[in-house]
């Protein structure tokens, strides 16, 4: 998977894509990144890239020309990517949107700044992600958080296949309690069953913990999980426990 990433601080990717497991993912050529700045494709002598906007208004408004210019750049060495575009006014990025994502090839994000686009870009992408309800000052950040989450999704990123499988969200449901040493910590103990060394057991502990621990954080999952006959005595068990 190649990420392109079309921004105007490229200086921020500098840390993040040399740590831990995007370093890794890199050495094992699983993945790369080209990270373009857009100020070089600006024409003028100024290498201007931002303008008022029309109709008047506070703040300034990213040019469309230089990121076409850079588009048309990246097109030129590489085959057309996935075009995404980082916005507060996009769909909410999700786990299942990694999961999809990871499957392209070539990922281009475009990173705004400052009031944002000209929105004649939305023309020319294909797909507006945000990371949240909340505005953050440039698209860099959210460019990590889809860069990092979307590597997870690829073959051999992770140490372990189960690593991800197992991982909260997945399924629509969150990860179960997990603990290691010590075994009684101010006072609080490890649940016995982790000690039990009975895999069955502990399996079953632990899908009716994360059923649970979903059931009480974040009940609007529940209504996309479909339980297994087991889950359904699982959450039956749950709701009894929790009426007591
Ligand atoms: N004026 C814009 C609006 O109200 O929609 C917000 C501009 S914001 C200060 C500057 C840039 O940060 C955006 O163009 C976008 O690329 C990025 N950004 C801010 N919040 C974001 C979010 N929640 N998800 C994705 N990108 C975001």
């Amino acid at each position: 998977m190649i990420f392109t990433v079309l921004t105007l601080f490229p200086g921020i990717f500098d840390s993040p894509l040399k740590e831990s497991i995007l370093k890794k993912a890199q050495e094992k050529n699983l993945i790369s990144f080209n990270i373009v700045n857009i100020r070089d494709f600006a024409t003028d002598a100024h290498k201007t890239c931002d303008d008022t906007p029309y109709g008047g208004g506070p703040g300034m408004i990213m040019k469309i020309e230089p990121i076409y210019n850079a588009m048309l750049n990246i097109e030129k060495n590489f085959d057309k990517p996935y075009y995404i575009l980082l916005t507060p006014q996009g769909k909410i990025f999700s786990q299942k949107d990694a999961r999809r994502l990871s499957k392209k090839t070539h990922l281009c994000l475009i990173c705004g700044r400052y009031e944002g686009i000209d929105e004649r870009i939305t023309n020319l992408v294909d797909e507006e992600i945000s990371i949240g309800d909340y505005v953050l000052s440039g698209g860099e950040i959210p460019a990590l958080v889809l860069i990092d989450t979307i590597s997870r999704h690829i073959p051999g990123v992770l140490g372990s296949k189960d690593s991800i499988t197992n991982e909260s969200l997945e399924e629509p449901l969150l990860e179960y309690p997990q603990y290691t040493r010590p075994e009684v910590f101010m006072d609080m103990t490890v649940p016995k069953v982790l000690l039990s060394g009975n895999h069955e057991e502990i399996r079953k502990w632990r899908r009716k913990e994360s059923i649970k621990k979903t059931i009480m954080r974040r009940p609007d999952l529940m209504e996309s999980f479909n339980p297994t006959r087991e889950d359904q005595f699982f959450i039956k068990e749950i709701m009894e426990e929790l009426t007591e």
